[in-house]
């Protein structure tokens, strides 16, 4: 048997490539995708903007799939079995340092193993990055089941709504009735409202800009209670008046400089602000005063180390369409496009996924 996969060679070259698929060894599941979203940070991994990158790499670290071969060690540890339909977390801790002693400090792991970053596809088996036809595995991957019927759209995300669980839940240490307002409509932006759903939380705003249409749309199919265009609006005027103060916490998704300091005008006084969105290396000024001022918690984190058992919870349940996020799908030929589309997206494009047959 043998298996497509889309290799990045080097920085900015990508080559479709074939490899022959072995029965995995001790520990080790074999994986069929079945869907793998682009996440922002795959442009970024091609062009070697990002830390950590080895290359050669098979890239996609979103996703699910069919456990087509399952070796018995595995299989006793995960309690799976052939055909199961699994979703893994990108990060493989090594089980034993002071933070994989954690429950939600894992991804400090060091060195970092993290399917579609940096297991490379130069050392067999080679296929460790979800732009594949088949996958493997290793022993301490954090996998997770998915129930039956829910669509690999919404699933292939559990990364992505356990993102929002860390920053409604574990920074934002949100409860029921507490105001929300999240700055930037993407997908971080709608995994943090439909966690907060979730969470009882409310009233919610949600800041986005005039090409962010469709994201609003379905804000509003998640149950936002209020959209807000801030090229049209002033958040610090509106939000006030709708929300009927200042928000107990703003989660910060775009990570646009001038956002992280309307998120610090914004959130009430001994309220904390979530930041999460990356600038890319620029710097951002902030009114330190005012944060001192007001006595804000101020909040910095990525990945969602122990937060993914939460995000099944809530994606198994079928509550919401998750799988909408979704809404631009591609095959594994078209991963170039993909990815010029999530970095520069067209019209009512709110993500994409590859998806094989
Ligand atoms: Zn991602
Ligand atoms: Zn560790």
């Amino acid at each position: 048997m043998k298996s497509k996969a889309m290799v990045v060679v080097e920085p900015g070259k990508m080559e479709m490539k074939e490899f022959e698929v072995e029965t995995p060894l001790k520990g080790q599941i074999l994986l069929k995708l079945t869907t793998t979203s682009v996440c922002a940070s795959d442009p970024k991994i091609l062009w070697g903007h990002t830390p950590y990158v080895a290359f050669p790499v098979i890239m996609g670290h979103e996703l699910v799939g069919q456990v087509a071969e399952i070796d018995q060690e595995a299989s006793d540890h995960y309690h799976l079995k052939r055909g199961d339909r699994i979703t893994v977390e990108p990060m493989i801790p090594c089980g034993h340092c002071q933070w994989c002693r954690t429950e939600f400090y894992y991804h400090k792991c060091r060195p970092m193993r993290v399917y579609g970053l940096t297991l490379t596809a130069d050392q067999p088996p080679f296929l460790f990055g979800g732009y594949s036809e088949f996958m493997y595995l290793l022993p301490g991957s954090l996998v997770h089941q998915v129930a039956e019927g829910v669509p690999d759209k919404a699933a292939s995300l559990s990364s992505v709504i356990g993102n929002g669980v860390r920053w409604v839940k574990t920074l934002g240490q949100m409860t029921f009735g507490q105001s929300l307002v999240i700055s930037g409509v993407g997908s971080q932006g709608l995994a943090t409202l439909i966690v907060a759903r979730e969470c009882g939380v409310g009233p919610i705003a949600i800041l986005g800009l005039s090409r962010d249409d469709a994201r609003f749309k379905l804000a509003k199919e998640f149950g936002v209670d209020f959209t807000i265009n801030i090229e049209k609006e002033d958040p610090l005027k509106v939000v006030p008046e709708i929300l009927g103060g200042f928000p107990d916490v703003v989660v910060e998704t775009s990570g646009v400089p001038s956002a992280i300091q309307t998120a610090l005008n914004l959130v009430k006084p001994i309220g904390r602000v979530v930041t999460i969105g990356l600038s890319g290396g620029k710097e951002t000024p902030i009114q330190f005063d005012l944060l001192v001022a007001k006595g804000v918690t101020l909040l910095a984190d990525h990945a969602q180390a122990g937060n993914v058992k939460d995000a099944m919870r809530i994606i198994n349940s079928r509550k919401y369409a998750i799988e909408k996020i979704n809404n631009v799908t591609y095959p594994l030929e078209e991963l170039p496009k993909a990815l010029e589309e999530t970095a520069h997206p067209p019209d009512g494009f709110i993500k994409g996924a590859v998806v094989f047959d």
